[in-house]
């Protein structure tokens, strides 16, 4: 079986994918520059991966409504505002509009936000609901799928077992698990990140990788403010301070053919690091049989 593994394109170039016998690339527009250069890098990645007929996802946004004025990956789907909700539905359909001339195999979603206040639970699945179906009808509408990305950072939605039950419904829905986010989250919540893996691995669409050191999450985590998401190597190791055990985790992967997307930035220890990290899981993928 074909190893199904891309790289995003904030820190690595569709015409490398090649090279590094990659398969697929995720595009986002990241951080560097002005709006419009960044949304130019994206759309011309777009019309090259399809030219070339490489399978590409994009994480969304590309594009952001006029009025939009938060953090480009914010999520404000599941906030009690009902004004800011809008801005976060309004991006969407901004996308899949703009987008829609492409060839995008799925696009990728923040969706719960960071929400630190616990809500009446009724009311809050009432508008966790709302907006699902919300998300179901516009991805209806432009004929794509729409991959959420579990995050543990919602009080009142990060139950792993929760997503699976409320994406379960929807046709144009499905989850996206990223290795760096759900160890975060298996800190602030206090379960154990490889059987939660295992048991979020058979329903999710795709998987972002990267890794991390440290016992505290997000902003709480130094190593983490610093370097950002770290470059998976198999020999990592927990005793040696790593998030987890790099090989066990591509070894619970190691099967599947769903996307696998490295999602790394070169910080730490730079670009040899980075680059050295899509070399060694490509090929302990490809050999890992
Ligand atoms: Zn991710």
């Amino acid at each position: 079986m074909m190893v199904n593994l891309g790289a995003n394109t904030v820190h690595f170039s569709v015409e490398m994918l090649e090279q590094y016998e990659l398969a697929r690339a995720e595009v986002c527009m990241g951080r560097e520059g002005t709006l419009s250069s960044r949304q130019k890098k994206a759309i011309d990645e777009i019309k090259l991966a399809n030219e070339l007929g490489i399978p590409v996802s994009v994480h969304l946004p590309i594009f952001l409504p006029p009025d939009y004025k938060r953090d480009y990956l914010d999520a404000m789907f599941l906030e009690p505002d009902e004004a800011q909700r809008e801005l976060s539905f309004e991006m969407v359909a901004l996308n899949l509009k703009l987008l829609e001339s492409y060839e995008v195999e799925y696009y990728v979603l923040h969706f719960p936000g960071v929400i630190l206040e616990k809500e009446v639970q009724e009311l809050f699945e009432e508008r966790l609901d709302e907006s699902l179906e919300r998300l179901e009808v516009l991805s209806r509408q432009y004929n794509c799928s729409i991959l959420l990305e579990y995050f543990g950072s919602n009080v009142n939605f990060y139950r792993p077992e929760q997503w699976i039950e409320k994406l379960r419904p929807y046709r144009h829905l499905g989850l996206l698990i990223d290795t760096g986010h759900l160890y975060f989250a298996s800190v602030i919540w206090d379960f154990d990140f490889i059987s939660v893996l295992k048991m979020l691995s058979d329903h999710a669409e795709a998987f972002h990788l990267w890794t991390t050191k440290g016992q505290y999450a997000y902003r709480e985590n130094e190593f983490y403010l610093k370097n950002n998401h770290v470059a998976i190597h198999p020999e990592q190791m927990k005793e040696d301070g790593w998030a987890f055990d790099s090989k066990t985790v591509l070894d619970i992967l190691k099967d599947t053919s769903k996307p696998l997307i490295i999602e790394a930035t070169p910080l730490y220890l730079g670009e040899k690091y980075y680059q050295n990290g899509i070399v060694k899981v490509a090929s302990y993928l490809k050999n890992v049989k």
